[in-house]
Order: C-alpha cells, then structure tokens, then sequence
C-alpha cells in the first residue's frame, strides 16, 4: 500500500470510513514525517498530540457511528490563526511567547468538522511578504529544486508558505492559509497545489492576526480542487463576531463541482500580459484558456483598465491598514514587553516595538502611518481608495461579458531565497495578478498548470464572480483533468 501521507482529505475521509485504515494510523505517518523534514522550517510549532488526539477521537466516532466531514483528517494551521492554549505567533517575535486564551473561528470549525492540527505553520511575518523571508522563525525552504543540478534553495511563496511547502512535500493533506493581496495563490502556484481564498467575508476573520482588515481572507491549500472544496466548506460560514462576515449559507461545494463548463464564458483580460513575462508563463496561460474551451466554456477577451494602478493602491490601502491594527502591539496587551530600566512610558513601546517588529512591518507602518497622516491623507489614502472602487468597478462591468477569469497566479516562478528581498519593490511586483481581486473581494483560486524549462510548478488564476466559488472550482476542476499535474518534489531533505 502507499504511504497514507500520500493521500488527500477525500482519500483519507473514504478510507477512514470505509475500515481502510484507521485515522491513528494516518496522523501517525504524518507525525513522523513533519519530524523527519524539519530541514524545511515548514513549521514553527508541531502538535503532534492535537493530531493524534483527533484521531482516536475519530477512530471512536466510526465506531459509533458518528463521523464528521473531516475525522481523521490532520491538517496545518497557518500560524496567523490563534489556537488555545498553542504558540500562535505570526511568525513575529512580537507574539514569539504568545499563546492565546480563544481559537479562532476558523479553527473552531475545522476541529468541530473532526480535523486535527499537526502544527503551526511558518509564514512572512504579520503575512507581509511573498517569500516567507520576514519570518522571525527563519525562513522557509521550498521542497522544490531546479533541475539544473544546482541545490539554489528556492522560495515557497508568501505569506502562507509553510502552508504550501508542507502540503507540496507531503506533510500534511491540507493546510489553512490567509490571502490579504495573493497569500494563498502565489504560494500554492510556486509549489505546485491548489489554493483558493473565498469571497471576502464567507471566512470570519475572529481570531486571525490582522494584517489589512479589508482585505485579509482566510482559504484553503490543498493538494488538489476537490481536497479545497472540502476544506473550505468546513472553514465558511457566518460568525456573529466578525462584523464584516456573511450571513449567507455555505453552499455544498464538493456536491457541486462538475468540469463541464458549457454555458460559461471565461474572460482573458487583456491588461494582464504584464511586460518581461516569461513566454512559458504566456503560453501557459493561452494553454489553460485551450483547456477551459475543451471543458464547453467559451473565450472572451476582457478589459480591466485600471489593472495597473492595483499595485500601487494596495501597497497604500494595505500598510494603512496594517498601522492601525499593528497598534495593539505596545507591550502592555499582548506578547512582548520590553522595559528598559527607569523607562517610563513611551520609551516602552519604542522599546518594545523596536525589538518585536522586523524590518518589512516596521517599513509597513511607516508606510501606512505616512498615508493616513493629516498632510497625505488625500493625496495617497483617498486616492487609493478611490482606485480600489475603480478596480472593483472594472470587474463589474466585466461581469457583463463572462462568468469567470483566467490569469497567470504570477509573473514568474518561485525564485530563489535571497534573490529579491532586497529590492522591497521587486518583491511586490511579484502580486501584480493576485492583488486586484483582492481589492475587489472576489474569490480567486490558482491550481497548478505544468512545470516550466527549469522544473518548477506554474499556476493559472480563476477569478469569479461574488459568490460564486463554484464556477471557480469547476473551472480548476477542467483544468486539473487536462493539464495532469502529477510532479511532486523529491525528499531530498
Ligand atoms: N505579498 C503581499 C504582501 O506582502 C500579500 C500578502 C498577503 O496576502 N498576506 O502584502
């Protein structure tokens, strides 16, 4: 038999339910092989007996009779998430000690769906980032290698890229992430899995590090659409406590997926082929827009025209919003506390701030604080948000045209650590195609395409309509039966 940590959370449900093997065995696997590849610095805290609890609570279940969507199934958890009585840092040492006294809702509902956690994931600090470079924990190495022969250590993607490398290298079926401005596209496109963030409020944010409050979003990343849909109907629904939540049903989306997309009309946008992208980038994508054909749906050329001040708007809207949340952070409420002796005061949260943040959220409160400042409130923040309603309009009106939208998820492959991170500008040019529907609050998704000249994994972006996670999904589903994705990286660690 095959190692069960080969398997997703539909073959590891069946095969719970059906007496295959048992949900103790399954997180048992799992347990050992997070051990085994620490060298991936995929986790900043493993909680094997959260898994293993659950599993037996799961074992029992089956016997009784009682089996909920997700028993036996161990997961990751995004260390954004606040898990009682776990280490939930944001990869900061700002919460370095933090362990909270609530769980997040998210998390609530997983573990209340019969999930366990194998652990906390490592992300970019605060999830600022698009290469985990910014966690306090050190970052994260991708399990993936160029098939040059040399061992360059590439990126997994930020924010979520623990998230992405541990489900890329096997080492869970499925792992939560959050997507403020492409956190779970770009990862699981530069590591060859799915991903999809829902439309903004189908996830309650209660319990979740703020970074920009507009815009974060909590999703799934799994190793497939199925295994997303999945997860991410046990994650949705409303919750009274996050004010910005849906009080809509949570569809059935796995009862509704279907790859036959005939009656549907995907839109290219014509302002996403960005300047030096890779021409396997642009062929993959006129690939994908082939396939998609092949599933019934027909092809459209779209117009978004204010694409290109995306970027812009959401490194202003983002920061500004991160200033105010990051405020809490003062050495009095939460985590870290540095007194320097006969300190009064405002020398303790100088102090305290100083010492917790890292350099990109310090560089994002700069930011931000300069926006929102009385003399360049209206000349950046206004006009930043007056750009995001403009965006928002642009699909709007595509709406009108086609039901869906095809993208690459980024301009290039995962590149390698230390390439870019110290041109903060070239980093954030790398969310150019995730960032504008997330000013929009559309649910977006990325299921891997191919591997480029160099062996590393491509992902393709659907961008739905509000709402409508299903024609996402069946789309990803069309795509994922024509392109085969079936390369995993090697355990070389
Ligand atoms: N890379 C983007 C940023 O640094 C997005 C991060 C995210 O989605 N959390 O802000």
């Amino acid at each position: 038999m095959a190692a069960l940590t080969d398997l997703g959370i539909a073959a590891i449900r069946d095969g719970v339910r059906d007496g295959a093997f048992t949900a103790r065995e399954v997180a048992e696997q799992f347990v050992a092989r997070v051990a085994a590849a620490r060298p991936l610095n995929a986790f900043i805290t493993e909680t094997p007996e959260h898994a293993l609890a659950a599993a037996d609570a799961a074992d029992k279940a089956r016997a009784a009779g009682t089996l909920a969507p997700l028993s036996g199934v161990p997961i990751g958890m995004k260390d954004l998430f606040c898990t009682a009585g776990v280490r939930s840092t944001a990869a900061s040492a700002m919460l370095g000690d933090f362990v909270p006294p609530y769980e997040s809702t998210v998390s609530e509902k997983l573990w209340a769906a019969g999930a366990g956690m194998l652990g906390k994931l490592n992300l970019d600090q605060f999830a600022m980032g698009s290469s985990n470079e910014t966690s306090a924990f050190g970052n994260v190495v991708s399990p993936w290698r160029r098939n040059d022969g040399g061992n360059a250590a590439l990126t997994p993607g930020g924010s979520s890229g623990g998230s992405a490398a541990a489900v890329a290298a096997r080492l869970c079926p499925a792992a939560t992430g959050t997507d403020t401005g492409g956190s779970i596209r770009q990862p699981a496109a530069f590591t060859g899995i799915s991903g999809i963030k829902p439309t903004y409020g189908r996830c309650s944010r209660w319990g979740i590090v703020a970074f920009a409050s507009s815009l974060d979003q909590a999703g799934a990343m799994a190793r497939d659409v199925r295994d997303c849909a999945l997860m991410l109907q046990a994650m949705s629904g409303f919750d009274p406590k996050d004010a910005t939540s849906l009080d809509l049903p949570v569809p059935d989306w796995e009862a509704g997926l279907s790859a036959d997309l005939r009656g549907k009309r995907v839109g290219i946008p014509r302002e996403y082929r960005v300047d030096d992208m890779p021409a396997e980038i642009d062929a993959l994508w006129r690939q994908g827009a082939a396939w998609l054909k092949d599933a019934g749906a027909e092809v459209v050329e779209v117009s978004l025209p204010h694409t290109r001040y995306a970027l812009p708007a959401y490194y202003i809207v983002a920061p500004a919003e991160a200033s105010s949340n990051l405020a809490r952070y003062d050495g009095v409420r939460y985590g870290l506390r540095d007194l320097p002796e006969g300190a009064g005061l405002q020398d303790m949260y100088a102090a305290t701030r100083a010492a917790g943040f890292g350099a990109e959220v310090k560089r994002r409160i700069l930011i931000g604080t300069y926006v929102l400042s009385a003399g360049f409130y209206d000349a950046y923040y206004t006009q930043a948000q007056k750009i995001r309603a403009l965006i928002a309009r642009d699909f709007e009106q595509a709406w009108a045209s086609c039901d869906l939208l095809l993208t690459p998820t980024a301009p290039s492959a995962a590149f390698a650590l230390g390439e870019r991170s110290a041109d903060p500008i070239a980093m954030y040019l790398n969310d150019v195609f995730t960032v504008p529907s997330s000013l929009a609050g559309l649910p977006a998704m990325s299921v891997p395409g191919g591997l480029d000249g160099q062996g590393l994994p491509l992902g393709l972006q659907l961008i739905g309509r509000p709402l409508d996670e299903q024609t996402v999904l069946n789309a990803g589903l069309a795509i994922e039966a024509r392109a085969g994705f079936g390369e995993r990286p090697s355990d070389w660690w």
